[in-house]
């Protein structure tokens, strides 16, 4: 880079811009091979229904391995396939990758597993690609009901009301899919929502839920959005729960279910049946 006469600070900023672009640039660029060459799978973390103390469902979430070892955690490549547009293939592929699994472990028990798969999807994701047929055609490739399947929204999806998301959110329900608004309380939004859409589930976002138990302020707001969504008839989840302390703390306000280290980490999908293998036996 040519060193111009320039104070340091701006150099040091330009520099700074140029890294980053190149990084992300490479990202991309690795992310786009990634998809092709299936490098990439989904880990599968346990919602349980903190009164029965069982898996309801468990959570989908994306792990991307380079050959040479290195992880790449979603809060990385997430953002840079939202950028890129890599988020639609990426999500085609989480949407059949989630479906086939189920089905599987549907087969591996003889029957339906008992269990919902929960799959994320990126506001940038909804704009650009037609989610509910991709969906459709995932459970009817997979020989899978409606009712199996959670879509995990967020509320930036729905800000300003972009055209078209109300349509998507009918459809998906019209499927028989629950609908669960992730990251609740983060998302700076108008609550107007939860009267106009199909909500099912609140995810209470874990920031609220992470010491939660020695900060009066947060059970507050947990509280709050505990007793909005059993005003408006809704579920609710708690995402973090990294004590079993916490866990029944949030049953006895009257969490539906929880999710969090406590009771399991995300599992590789043999891990998973696993569990549902030895939760039958
Ligand atoms: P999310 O949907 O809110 O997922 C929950 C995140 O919290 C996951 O992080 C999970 O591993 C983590 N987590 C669960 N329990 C605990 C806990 O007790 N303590 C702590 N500290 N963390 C916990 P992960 O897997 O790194 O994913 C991060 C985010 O990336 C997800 O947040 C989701 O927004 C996005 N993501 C992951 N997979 C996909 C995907 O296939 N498609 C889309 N669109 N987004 C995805
Ligand atoms: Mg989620
Ligand atoms: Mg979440
Ligand atoms: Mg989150």
């Amino acid at each position: 880079a040519k060193r111009a006469k320039s104070t340091g600070h701006a150099e040091t900023y330009q520099d700074h811009a140029f890294v980053r672009l190149r990084e992300q640039f490479g990202m991309e660029t690795a992310l786009r091979h990634a998809i092709e060459q299936r490098q990439l799978r989904l880990t599968f973390q346990p919602i349980c229904d903190l009164r029965t103390r069982t898996v309801s469902s468990f959570e989908a979430l994306a792990r991307w391995t380079t050959p040479d070892g290195v992880e790449h955690a979603p809060a990385d490549f997430i953002p840079v396939a939202e950028e890129s547009g890599l988020i639609v293939p990426l999500g085609r592929w989480a949407i059949a990758e989630a479906a086939r699994t189920l089905a599987m472990w549907d087969a591996r028990l003889g029957g339906d597993c008992g269990v919902r798969v929960a799959v994320n999807l990126s506001a940038i994701q909804l704009q650009r690609d037609v989610i509910a047929p991709v969906v459709a055609a995932a459970l009817r490739d997979n020989g899978l009901a409606g009712d199996r399947f959670t879509l995990e929204l967020t509320e930036s999806a729905i800000v300003g009301d972009p055209a078209g998301i109300a349509d998507t959110i009918h459809a998906l329900k019209a499927l028989g899919t629950t609908l669960a608004m992730d990251d609740f309380g983060t998302g700076y939004s108008n609550l107007a929502y939860l009267q106009k859409l199909p909500i099912d589930i609140l995810k209470i976002d874990r920031s609220f839920i992470t010491g939660m138990l020695g900060d009066g302020d947060k059970v507050a707001i947990v509280r709050a959005i505990l007793s909005l969504a059993q005003a408006l008839g809704m579920r609710t989840t708690a995402e973090g729960i990294e004590t079993l302390e916490l866990g029944q703390t949030l049953a006895a306000l009257g969490c539906t279910y929880g999710q969090g280290y406590a009771y399991a980490r995300p599992l590789e999908a043999d891990a998973a049946l696993q569990l549902l293998l030895n939760a039958k036996a």
